[in-house]
């Protein structure tokens, strides 16, 4: 539970905007008193994410409900990264779990999630090389 102005934040859906692009549904804490809106901290790093993918897309709507909550539960759980998390292990479980669902869209022949989840993958596969580069610059 989140506490803003001594008042219990509530937990809603919102429009977010990330550069030029809007993304609907994301799961956001509103406070009813001052209005303040955090991410929720579940889908903080999806919504990271999303978010840049999107913008790299020059996307200007995205629906994050579409993108996350076929993924279900698991994802909630494996998305909550702790601290002191080896960045790069983060990474590779995230694709990791990305390859799994992407084998299962292709099960169930859901061609627009698999190309959801190549995208990410791209993405994903950039952000590890460029781990990789920091680490082997070091
Ligand atoms: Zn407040």
């Amino acid at each position: 539970m989140s506490f803003c102005c001594g008042a219990s934040m509530i937990g809603t859906k919102g429009t977010l905007k990330h550069f030029r692009t809007h993304i609907h549904n994301v799961p956001i804490m509103f406070c009813p008193v001052c209005h303040r809106v955090d991410i929720h901290y579940l889908i903080e790093n999806e919504y990271e994410i999303l978010a840049e993918y999107a913008h790299g897309d020059c996307a200007a709507e995205v629906d994050f409900q579409e993108y996350v909550e076929q993924e279900g539960k698991a994802l909630l759980e494996n998305c909550v990264n702790h601290e002191n998390e080896d960045p790069m292990d983060v990474v590779h479980s995230q694709i990791d779990m990305a390859l799994d669902l992407l084998s299962f869209a292709k099960q169930i022949e859901d061609t627009e999630w698999q190309l959801v989840l190549k995208k990410r993958l791209g993405m994903l596969n950039s952000r590890r090389n460029k781990l990789r580069q920091r680490r082997t610059s070091v």
